[in-house]
């Protein structure tokens, strides 16, 4: 995609729980090359709107468009398919595999929920053309010296980026990102933050939700904050931390 182009698009997106409303006409929008962050206190419907973006659940109301196609209805793989791809918010590694191994299964099984190795059942070529992928992927995200260790030996901070290695595997222009910070040292922090940079400067659109406010403010293009279930403020990151509702909804909860 060209540089700013709208990749995807959240239009007055609605999620209602029975009576509980968890998104309530939401609208966001990320471009090509910028990275939005998805901020806001526990339960104020982050989660619930990561999952409507991702197709992973579908809106009430409202629709969400990524590159001028609706989500709603698509599976997966479908969506993995089309350039949009996930992380979640706790690591799903198999900890005695490899990284390498862990990065060509996930490649593998991309879009679908199982990682059982028993599923794994490939020819020759394709498993050749995995683990090549794989390990472009791997040096890609800067773990190349880690591609034969086992995924469960590295520091938690590592196995966050094998799981982005992961989801480039599907070549997406867009990296949906599931709270990459939570639990990290400030010295992960940094190298997490480093390669999220290195990827939005080669043109990847990457979405974000967190919780660290210190990590989103030196990092992100754009910030959106949510409390209970509504959009209260959406700006850039220096503006929005001086936003008083935003102050509010941090502090006074
Ligand atoms: P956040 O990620 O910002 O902490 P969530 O999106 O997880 O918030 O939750 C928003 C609200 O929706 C919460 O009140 C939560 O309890 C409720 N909720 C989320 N998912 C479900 C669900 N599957 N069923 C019922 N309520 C839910
Ligand atoms: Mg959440």
């Amino acid at each position: 995609p060209a540089a700013g182009e709208v990749l995807l698009q959240a239009i007055d997106v609605t999620r209602k729980f029975g009576g509980l409303v968890a998104n309530n006409t939401m609208n966001l929008s990320v471009a090509a090359g910028e990275i939005l962050a998805l901020i806001g206190p526990n339960g104020a419907g982050k989660s619930t709107m990561f999952n409507q973006v991702s197709g992973v659940d579908t809106p009430t109301s409202g629709e969400v468009l990524f590159r001028g196609q609706d989500v709603a209805g698509k599976t997966a793989r479908e969506v993995a398919r089309m350039g949009m791809s996930r992380t979640f918010q706790h690591v799903r590694l198999l900890p005695e595999m490899s990284v390498l191994e862990n990065v060509a299964i996930g490649a593998h099984m991309r879009g679908s929920k199982s990682v059982l190795p028993a599923a794994w059942r490939l020819d020759r070529a394709e498993e050749a053309r995995l683990l090549a992928e794989a390990a472009r992927q791997i040096e890609r995200v800067g773990l190349a010296e880690h591609m034969f260790d086992a995924a469960g030996s590295l520091a938690l901070g590592q196995q966050r980026i094998l799981e982005i290695a992961r989801a480039l595997c599907s070549d997406p222009c867009l990296l949906l990102l599931d709270e990459p910070a939570a639990g990290l040292r400030y010295r992960e922090k940094q190298i997490l933050a480093e390669l999220l940079r290195k990827l939005r400067g080669e043109g990847m659109a990457i979405l974000l939700v967190e919780h660290d406010m210190d990590f989103v403010m030196g990092l992100v293009d754009r910030v959106v904050v949510m409390e209970f279930g509504e959009k209260i403020a959406e700006g850039l990151p220096e503006e929005v931390q001086k936003n008083p509702a935003v102050l509010e909804a941090y502090l006074g909860g």
